[in-house]
């Protein structure tokens, strides 16, 4: 099964994939060609998709990201629990894994992932049957707070599906701190 394109990946520069089908992106924008792989399961985004500013940025690696969300393809957190990229662990356990976020929004950002993903690619796509790995994410978001020294004032965020900018569908929390935190979050 092909892997989920890592959207992150998008913001490293301009990406070229075969000779036909290009990703320029960047800080300031995000083009993608109406012909390239990412688009090829949403149909509803096969058109060349630009645009430009770094929160349409960011809403725009959203949509990508969801439109492949249900091909139950593997995604760069995948990678990272096999240990086939690196990453700064923080805490793991035999069923959780915590790792510092590539791009940290506040002084303590880890981002803490169920190893098994089964059916969590968010949220919004919880059963009953995932009580218990849903409690021992949030108990290990707390041991990540308690590590990090910030466990008299942190923040735990799950963004769910593309209205909350969720790029990577692996459900992970965000645990933030380190600073003093507003409300409300944008
Ligand atoms: P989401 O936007 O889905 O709520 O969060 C996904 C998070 O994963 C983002 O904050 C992003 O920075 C982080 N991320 C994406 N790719 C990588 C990676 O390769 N390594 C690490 N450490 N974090 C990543």
């Amino acid at each position: 099964m092909a892997a989920a394109v890592n959207p992150f990946s998008l913001l490293r520069g301009p990406l070229r994939v075969g000779a036909w089908a290009t990703i320029k992106a960047s800080k300031e924008g995000l083009c993608i060609s109406p012909s390239h792989p990412i688009l090829q399961n949403a149909p509803r985004f096969r058109r060349t998709m630009c645009s430009v500013g770094s929160t349409n940025n960011e809403e725009a690696i959203a949509k990508v990201a969801a439109a492949s969300a249900d091909s139950g393809a593997p995604t760069i957190f995948d990678k990272i629990i096999a240990k086939e990229i690196p990453s700064t662990i923080v805490y793991e356990d035999e069923k959780v894994l915590a790792f510092r976020d590539i791009n940290p929004q506040a002084p303590v950002h880890v981002v803490v992932i169920p190893k098994s993903r089964d059916g969590l690619t968010q949220l919004g796509k919880a059963e009953e049957r995932h009580g218990d790995i849903l409690g021992h994410l949030l108990y290990a978001a707390k041991l990540v707070a308690e590590k990090e020294g910030i466990v008299d004032g942190f923040r735990v965020v799950i963004n769910n599906g593309p209205a909350a900018c969720q790029s990577v569908y692996h459900i992970h929390l965000h645990v933030l701190g380190g600073r003093q935190l507003k409300w409300p979050p944008g």
